[in-house]
Protein backbone atom coordinates (compact mmCIF):
# COMPACT_ATOMS: atom_id res chain seq x y z
CA UNK A 1 0.00 0.00 0.00
CA UNK A 2 0.83 3.47 -1.03
CA UNK A 3 0.37 6.29 1.63
CA UNK A 4 -0.35 9.67 0.17
CA UNK A 5 2.77 12.05 0.38
CA UNK A 6 0.92 15.26 0.96
CA UNK A 7 2.17 18.97 0.64
CA UNK A 8 1.81 21.01 3.38
CA UNK A 9 1.27 24.91 3.71
CA UNK A 10 4.17 26.56 4.00
CA UNK A 11 3.83 29.53 6.49
CA UNK A 12 0.98 29.76 9.58
CA UNK A 13 0.37 32.81 11.52
CA UNK A 14 -2.74 32.55 14.19
CA UNK A 15 -3.99 35.57 16.03
CA UNK A 16 -6.26 38.35 16.85
CA UNK A 17 -4.70 41.06 15.09
CA UNK A 18 -1.84 38.91 13.33
CA UNK A 19 -3.73 40.39 9.98
CA UNK A 20 -1.88 44.12 10.53
CA UNK A 21 1.33 41.59 10.35
CA UNK A 22 0.67 40.97 6.69
CA UNK A 23 2.82 43.72 5.15
CA UNK A 24 6.07 42.92 7.21
CA UNK A 25 5.27 39.22 6.36
CA UNK A 26 4.98 40.01 2.39
CA UNK A 27 7.56 42.08 2.01
CA UNK A 28 10.54 39.54 1.41
CA UNK A 29 8.34 38.46 -1.20
CA UNK A 30 8.06 41.24 -3.44
CA UNK A 31 10.06 41.16 -6.80
CA UNK A 32 11.66 44.42 -7.86
CA UNK A 33 8.59 46.26 -9.39
CA UNK A 34 5.94 43.57 -9.79
CA UNK A 35 2.87 44.18 -7.63
CA UNK A 36 1.39 42.26 -4.76
CA UNK A 37 -2.35 41.17 -5.95
CA UNK A 38 -5.30 41.49 -3.24
CA UNK A 39 -8.14 39.26 -4.38
CA UNK A 40 -10.51 40.92 -1.48
CA UNK A 41 -13.74 39.67 -1.24
CA UNK A 42 -16.68 42.31 -2.37
CA UNK A 43 -18.23 42.36 0.85
CA UNK A 44 -15.00 44.69 2.00
CA UNK A 45 -15.71 47.05 -0.51
CA UNK A 46 -14.94 50.21 1.71
CA UNK A 47 -14.92 48.42 4.54
CA UNK A 48 -12.44 49.56 7.26
CA UNK A 49 -10.12 46.11 6.33
CA UNK A 50 -9.73 48.19 3.01
CA UNK A 51 -7.22 50.30 5.29
CA UNK A 52 -5.32 47.91 6.77
CA UNK A 53 -4.44 46.62 3.74
CA UNK A 54 -0.89 47.35 3.09
CA UNK A 55 -0.92 48.15 -0.83
CA UNK A 56 2.28 49.77 -2.34
CA UNK A 57 3.57 51.00 -4.93
CA UNK A 58 1.83 49.38 -8.20
CA UNK A 59 -0.11 46.86 -6.20
CA UNK A 60 -4.02 46.28 -6.83
CA UNK A 61 -6.45 45.29 -4.66
CA UNK A 62 -9.51 43.45 -7.27
CA UNK A 63 -12.87 43.30 -5.46
CA UNK A 64 -14.05 39.56 -6.48
CA UNK A 65 -17.51 38.81 -6.72
CA UNK A 66 -18.04 35.91 -5.03
CA UNK A 67 -22.00 36.18 -5.08
CA UNK A 68 -21.52 32.68 -7.54
CA UNK A 69 -18.77 30.56 -6.24
CA UNK A 70 -16.08 30.79 -8.52
CA UNK A 71 -15.94 29.77 -12.48
CA UNK A 72 -12.94 28.83 -14.42
CA UNK A 73 -13.96 31.63 -16.26
CA UNK A 74 -13.29 34.02 -13.90
CA UNK A 75 -10.01 32.94 -12.99
CA UNK A 76 -9.21 32.76 -16.50
CA UNK A 77 -10.03 36.15 -17.07
CA UNK A 78 -8.00 37.77 -13.64
CA UNK A 79 -4.99 36.10 -14.81
CA UNK A 80 -5.11 37.01 -18.21
CA UNK A 81 -5.78 40.66 -16.89
CA UNK A 82 -3.03 40.71 -14.73
CA UNK A 83 -1.11 38.61 -17.57
CA UNK A 84 -1.48 41.97 -19.47
CA UNK A 85 -1.32 44.59 -17.30
CA UNK A 86 1.69 43.54 -15.37
CA UNK A 87 3.50 40.61 -16.76
CA UNK A 88 4.35 38.85 -13.90
CA UNK A 89 3.76 39.76 -10.47
CA UNK A 90 4.84 39.31 -7.11
CA UNK A 91 2.22 37.21 -5.62
CA UNK A 92 -1.73 36.88 -5.18
CA UNK A 93 -3.52 37.70 -1.73
CA UNK A 94 -6.68 36.24 -1.12
CA UNK A 95 -8.62 38.08 1.48
CA UNK A 96 -12.32 36.38 2.07
CA UNK A 97 -14.34 33.03 2.56
CA UNK A 98 -13.67 30.03 0.44
CA UNK A 99 -14.59 31.81 -2.72
CA UNK A 100 -12.40 34.15 -2.38
CA UNK A 101 -9.40 31.84 -1.68
CA UNK A 102 -10.02 29.49 -3.87
CA UNK A 103 -10.05 32.32 -6.67
CA UNK A 104 -6.57 33.13 -5.34
CA UNK A 105 -4.99 29.79 -5.03
CA UNK A 106 -6.50 29.34 -8.81
CA UNK A 107 -5.41 32.78 -10.03
CA UNK A 108 -1.75 32.17 -8.88
CA UNK A 109 -1.28 28.50 -10.68
CA UNK A 110 -2.39 30.50 -14.10
CA UNK A 111 -0.29 33.16 -13.77
CA UNK A 112 2.88 30.39 -14.50
CA UNK A 113 0.45 27.67 -16.22
CA UNK A 114 -0.67 28.11 -20.06
CA UNK A 115 -4.27 27.36 -21.06
CA UNK A 116 -7.57 27.71 -19.16
CA UNK A 117 -8.02 27.18 -15.69
CA UNK A 118 -11.02 24.09 -16.68
CA UNK A 119 -7.37 22.22 -18.56
CA UNK A 120 -6.78 21.49 -14.82
CA UNK A 121 -9.73 20.67 -13.39
CA UNK A 122 -8.83 17.41 -11.95
CA UNK A 123 -5.84 15.48 -10.26
CA UNK A 124 -1.97 16.49 -10.75
CA UNK A 125 -2.34 18.09 -14.04
CA UNK A 126 -1.12 21.25 -13.74
CA UNK A 127 2.22 21.48 -14.40
CA UNK A 128 4.11 24.59 -12.92
CA UNK A 129 4.39 26.04 -9.50
CA UNK A 130 2.16 29.43 -9.21
CA UNK A 131 3.06 32.87 -7.71
CA UNK A 132 3.76 33.32 -3.97
CA UNK A 133 0.38 33.01 -2.58
CA UNK A 134 -1.08 33.73 0.65
CA UNK A 135 -4.51 33.35 1.86
CA UNK A 136 -6.90 35.07 4.79
CA UNK A 137 -9.59 33.56 6.11
CA UNK A 138 -12.63 36.05 6.71
CA UNK A 139 -15.56 33.66 7.50
CA UNK A 140 -14.47 30.05 9.06
CA UNK A 141 -15.79 26.47 8.14
CA UNK A 142 -14.40 25.21 4.34
CA UNK A 143 -10.74 24.71 5.15
CA UNK A 144 -9.78 26.27 1.80
CA UNK A 145 -7.06 27.82 4.04
CA UNK A 146 -5.29 24.46 3.99
CA UNK A 147 -6.10 22.11 1.38
CA UNK A 148 -4.20 20.88 -2.35
CA UNK A 149 -7.42 21.92 -4.06
CA UNK A 150 -9.36 24.81 -5.46
CA UNK A 151 -13.16 23.91 -6.31
CA UNK A 152 -13.96 25.28 -9.82
CA UNK A 153 -16.96 25.22 -11.88
CA UNK A 154 -15.46 24.70 -15.88
CA UNK A 155 -17.64 24.20 -18.76
CA UNK A 156 -18.17 20.67 -18.03
CA UNK A 157 -17.87 19.68 -14.48
CA UNK A 158 -17.40 21.38 -10.87
CA UNK A 159 -13.82 20.29 -9.59
CA UNK A 160 -10.72 21.43 -8.00
CA UNK A 161 -7.58 22.07 -9.19
CA UNK A 162 -5.93 19.06 -6.94
CA UNK A 163 -2.22 19.79 -6.71
CA UNK A 164 1.10 19.94 -4.89
CA UNK A 165 1.25 23.39 -6.12
CA UNK A 166 -2.10 24.45 -4.89
CA UNK A 167 -1.79 25.01 -0.92
CA UNK A 168 -1.35 28.25 0.07
CA UNK A 169 2.49 29.47 1.16
CA UNK A 170 1.65 31.31 3.74
CA UNK A 171 -1.97 31.82 5.80
CA UNK A 172 -2.92 34.17 8.61
CA UNK A 173 -5.30 33.21 10.92
CA UNK A 174 -6.82 36.23 12.40
CA UNK A 175 -10.22 35.71 14.39
CA UNK A 176 -11.17 39.23 14.36
CA UNK A 177 -11.56 38.98 10.97
CA UNK A 178 -14.78 37.00 11.30
CA UNK A 179 -16.18 39.31 13.81
CA UNK A 180 -19.31 40.39 11.87
CA UNK A 181 -20.24 37.83 9.66
CA UNK A 182 -24.31 37.15 9.30
CA UNK A 183 -25.18 34.16 11.87
CA UNK A 184 -26.87 32.00 8.82
CA UNK A 185 -23.79 32.56 6.94
CA UNK A 186 -21.62 31.64 9.72
CA UNK A 187 -23.69 28.96 10.73
CA UNK A 188 -23.92 27.34 6.88
CA UNK A 189 -19.79 27.64 6.43
CA UNK A 190 -19.30 26.48 9.92
CA UNK A 191 -21.12 23.43 9.27
CA UNK A 192 -19.24 22.97 6.46
CA UNK A 193 -16.72 21.85 8.90
CA UNK A 194 -19.18 20.07 10.78
CA UNK A 195 -19.66 17.67 8.05
CA UNK A 196 -16.15 17.45 7.14
CA UNK A 197 -15.35 16.07 10.41
CA UNK A 198 -18.41 13.65 10.39
CA UNK A 199 -18.11 12.43 6.91
CA UNK A 200 -14.15 11.88 7.73
CA UNK A 201 -14.71 10.28 11.39
CA UNK A 202 -17.00 7.78 9.91
CA UNK A 203 -15.10 7.27 6.72
CA UNK A 204 -13.58 4.23 5.69
CA UNK A 205 -10.40 6.02 4.81
CA UNK A 206 -9.48 7.12 8.76
CA UNK A 207 -6.64 6.61 9.85
CA UNK A 208 -4.87 7.87 13.20
CA UNK A 209 -4.23 11.02 11.59
CA UNK A 210 -7.15 12.58 10.11
CA UNK A 211 -9.02 11.32 13.70
CA UNK A 212 -6.50 13.43 15.84
CA UNK A 213 -7.74 16.31 13.51
CA UNK A 214 -11.10 15.45 13.26
CA UNK A 215 -12.10 14.78 16.60
CA UNK A 216 -10.62 18.06 17.70
CA UNK A 217 -12.11 20.09 15.14
CA UNK A 218 -15.71 18.35 15.77
CA UNK A 219 -15.58 19.18 19.71
CA UNK A 220 -14.92 22.93 18.82
CA UNK A 221 -17.18 23.11 16.57
CA UNK A 222 -19.76 21.23 19.51
CA UNK A 223 -18.44 24.18 21.50
CA UNK A 224 -19.40 26.87 19.31
CA UNK A 225 -22.79 25.54 18.05
CA UNK A 226 -24.44 23.97 21.41
CA UNK A 227 -22.50 26.57 23.47
CA UNK A 228 -25.19 27.52 26.53
CA UNK A 229 -24.24 31.51 26.39
CA UNK A 230 -24.53 31.86 22.57
CA UNK A 231 -21.89 33.57 20.59
CA UNK A 232 -19.44 35.00 22.22
CA UNK A 233 -15.57 36.40 20.70
CA UNK A 234 -13.83 33.08 22.02
CA UNK A 235 -16.77 31.48 19.12
CA UNK A 236 -14.74 33.27 16.46
CA UNK A 237 -11.38 31.83 17.68
CA UNK A 238 -12.31 27.91 18.17
CA UNK A 239 -14.51 28.33 14.52
CA UNK A 240 -11.27 29.18 12.93
CA UNK A 241 -8.87 26.29 14.77
CA UNK A 242 -11.85 24.08 14.01
CA UNK A 243 -11.98 25.20 10.21
CA UNK A 244 -7.92 24.28 9.94
CA UNK A 245 -8.07 21.28 11.69
CA UNK A 246 -11.44 20.09 9.99
CA UNK A 247 -9.13 20.88 6.64
CA UNK A 248 -6.50 18.95 8.08
CA UNK A 249 -8.50 15.41 8.79
CA UNK A 250 -9.86 15.45 5.40
CA UNK A 251 -6.30 16.24 3.85
CA UNK A 252 -5.50 12.45 4.32
CA UNK A 253 -8.72 10.99 4.49
CA UNK A 254 -12.06 12.26 2.32
CA UNK A 255 -15.44 13.73 2.63
CA UNK A 256 -18.41 11.63 2.19
CA UNK A 257 -22.39 11.56 0.91
CA UNK A 258 -23.56 14.94 2.00
CA UNK A 259 -20.71 16.47 -0.01
CA UNK A 260 -21.19 14.08 -2.80
CA UNK A 261 -24.63 14.96 -3.32
CA UNK A 262 -24.46 18.64 -2.66
CA UNK A 263 -22.11 18.71 -5.86
CA UNK A 264 -25.00 17.74 -8.03
CA UNK A 265 -27.23 20.47 -6.10
CA UNK A 266 -24.42 23.30 -6.93
CA UNK A 267 -23.79 22.12 -10.12
CA UNK A 268 -27.33 22.21 -11.71
CA UNK A 269 -29.10 25.17 -8.92
CA UNK A 270 -25.57 26.60 -8.11
CA UNK A 271 -26.95 26.23 -4.61
CA UNK A 272 -23.46 27.30 -2.26
CA UNK A 273 -21.47 25.06 -1.28
CA UNK A 274 -22.38 25.65 2.85
CA UNK A 275 -25.93 25.72 2.89
CA UNK A 276 -26.52 23.17 0.13
CA UNK A 277 -24.50 20.21 2.27
CA UNK A 278 -27.05 21.35 5.25
CA UNK A 279 -29.77 20.79 2.83
CA UNK A 280 -28.34 17.21 2.46
CA UNK A 281 -27.16 16.98 5.76
CA UNK A 282 -30.14 17.51 6.85
CA UNK A 283 -32.12 14.62 5.22
CA UNK A 284 -28.90 11.95 6.00
CA UNK A 285 -30.02 10.54 9.49
CA UNK A 286 -29.67 6.58 8.06
CA UNK A 287 -26.34 7.11 6.79
CA UNK A 288 -24.84 9.33 9.72
CA UNK A 289 -27.82 8.74 12.52
CA UNK A 290 -25.52 10.45 15.49
CA UNK A 291 -23.77 13.13 13.69
CA UNK A 292 -27.53 14.18 11.80
CA UNK A 293 -29.01 14.39 15.18
CA UNK A 294 -26.72 16.58 16.95
CA UNK A 295 -26.66 18.79 13.41
CA UNK A 296 -30.60 18.69 14.17
CA UNK A 297 -30.27 20.30 17.79
CA UNK A 298 -27.67 23.17 16.27
CA UNK A 299 -29.68 23.94 13.66
CA UNK A 300 -32.53 24.92 16.62
CA UNK A 301 -30.15 26.13 18.98
CA UNK A 302 -28.91 28.97 16.37
CA UNK A 303 -32.40 29.52 15.16
CA UNK A 304 -31.42 28.93 11.36
CA UNK A 305 -33.45 28.51 8.38
CA UNK A 306 -32.70 25.53 6.13
CA UNK A 307 -34.61 25.52 3.00
CA UNK A 308 -36.75 22.73 2.10
CA UNK A 309 -38.64 21.34 -1.21
CA UNK A 310 -35.44 22.75 -3.37
CA UNK A 311 -35.77 20.21 -5.69
CA UNK A 312 -39.41 19.87 -6.31
CA UNK A 313 -39.66 21.72 -9.54
CA UNK A 314 -36.99 19.61 -11.25
CA UNK A 315 -37.86 17.05 -14.34
CA UNK A 316 -36.21 13.74 -15.14
CA UNK A 317 -32.99 15.37 -17.17
CA UNK A 318 -32.30 17.58 -14.40
CA UNK A 319 -32.39 14.62 -11.61
CA UNK A 320 -29.78 12.57 -13.80
CA UNK A 321 -27.45 15.84 -14.61
CA UNK A 322 -27.10 15.47 -10.96
CA UNK A 323 -26.87 11.73 -10.16
CA UNK A 324 -24.27 12.17 -13.03
CA UNK A 325 -22.09 14.56 -11.08
CA UNK A 326 -22.57 12.77 -7.82
CA UNK A 327 -21.99 9.31 -8.43
CA UNK A 328 -19.07 11.22 -10.08
CA UNK A 329 -17.05 11.59 -7.41
CA UNK A 330 -15.84 8.18 -6.50
CA UNK A 331 -13.65 8.45 -4.23
CA UNK A 332 -16.20 10.58 -1.73
CA UNK A 333 -18.48 7.30 -2.13
CA UNK A 334 -16.01 5.23 -1.68
CA UNK A 335 -14.99 6.64 2.00
CA UNK A 336 -18.53 6.75 2.92
CA UNK A 337 -19.89 3.16 2.27
CA UNK A 338 -16.78 1.29 0.90
CA UNK A 339 -14.83 -0.90 -2.27
CA UNK A 340 -18.24 -1.68 -3.16
CA UNK A 341 -20.37 1.63 -2.71
CA UNK A 342 -21.47 1.02 -6.56
CA UNK A 343 -24.15 -1.63 -5.68
CA UNK A 344 -25.46 0.13 -2.60
CA UNK A 345 -25.75 3.77 -3.85
CA UNK A 346 -27.85 3.10 -7.47
CA UNK A 347 -29.23 5.53 -9.49
CA UNK A 348 -32.62 4.95 -8.13
CA UNK A 349 -31.17 5.09 -4.57
CA UNK A 350 -30.12 8.94 -5.53
CA UNK A 351 -32.40 9.75 -6.97
CA UNK A 352 -34.93 9.29 -3.99
CA UNK A 353 -32.37 10.90 -1.70
CA UNK A 354 -32.49 13.81 -4.35
CA UNK A 355 -36.53 13.81 -4.40
CA UNK A 356 -36.15 13.81 0.06
CA UNK A 357 -34.42 17.55 -0.71
P1 LIG B 1 -18.06 32.29 0.40
O1 LIG B 1 -16.61 32.55 0.32
O2 LIG B 1 -18.78 31.93 -0.85
O3 LIG B 1 -18.76 33.57 1.06
C1 LIG B 1 -20.13 33.53 1.44
C2 LIG B 1 -20.64 34.92 1.74
O4 LIG B 1 -20.04 35.43 2.93
C3 LIG B 1 -20.30 35.92 0.64
O5 LIG B 1 -21.43 36.71 0.43
C4 LIG B 1 -19.18 36.74 1.24
O6 LIG B 1 -19.13 38.04 0.69
C5 LIG B 1 -19.54 36.75 2.70
N1 LIG B 1 -18.45 37.01 3.65
C6 LIG B 1 -17.18 36.51 3.67
N2 LIG B 1 -16.51 36.97 4.76
C7 LIG B 1 -17.37 37.78 5.43
C8 LIG B 1 -17.25 38.56 6.63
N3 LIG B 1 -16.14 38.57 7.38
N4 LIG B 1 -18.33 39.28 7.01
C9 LIG B 1 -19.49 39.24 6.29
N5 LIG B 1 -19.64 38.54 5.15
C10 LIG B 1 -18.59 37.82 4.73
O7 LIG B 1 -18.42 31.18 1.48
P2 LIG B 1 -17.61 29.94 2.05
O8 LIG B 1 -18.64 29.03 2.58
O9 LIG B 1 -16.50 30.34 2.94
O10 LIG B 1 -16.92 29.30 0.78
C11 LIG B 1 -17.62 28.51 -0.15
C12 LIG B 1 -16.69 28.23 -1.30
O11 LIG B 1 -15.56 27.51 -0.83
C13 LIG B 1 -17.32 27.38 -2.38
O12 LIG B 1 -16.97 27.90 -3.63
C14 LIG B 1 -16.72 26.01 -2.15
O13 LIG B 1 -16.64 25.25 -3.35
C15 LIG B 1 -15.35 26.37 -1.65
N6 LIG B 1 -14.71 25.32 -0.85
C16 LIG B 1 -13.42 25.08 -1.08
C17 LIG B 1 -12.75 24.12 -0.36
C18 LIG B 1 -11.31 23.86 -0.64
O14 LIG B 1 -10.74 22.99 -0.03
N7 LIG B 1 -10.67 24.56 -1.54
C19 LIG B 1 -13.40 23.41 0.63
C20 LIG B 1 -14.75 23.68 0.87
C21 LIG B 1 -15.40 24.66 0.12
ZN1 LIG C 1 -16.97 21.12 2.35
Amino acid sequence: MAFRNFKMIGYVIYGRGAFNQLDEIIAPHRKGGAPMIFLVDHFFESKELVNLTPVRDNDKIFFVDVSCEPKTTYVDSLANQLKQEFGTVSGIIGIGGGSAMDLAKAVSLMMNNPGSSADYQGWDLVKNAGVYKVGIPTLSGTGAEVSRTTVLTGPTKKLGMNSDFTPFDQIILDPELTANVPSNQRFYTGMDCYIHCIESLTGTFLNEFSKSYGEKALHLCQDVYLNKNGWDGSCDDKLMMASYAGGMSIAYSQVGIAHAISYGLSYLLGTKHGIGNCIVFDKLEEFYPDGVKEFKRMVEKNHIDIPKNICADLTDADFNKMIDVSLGMKPLWENALGPNWEKQMTRKRLRRLYELL
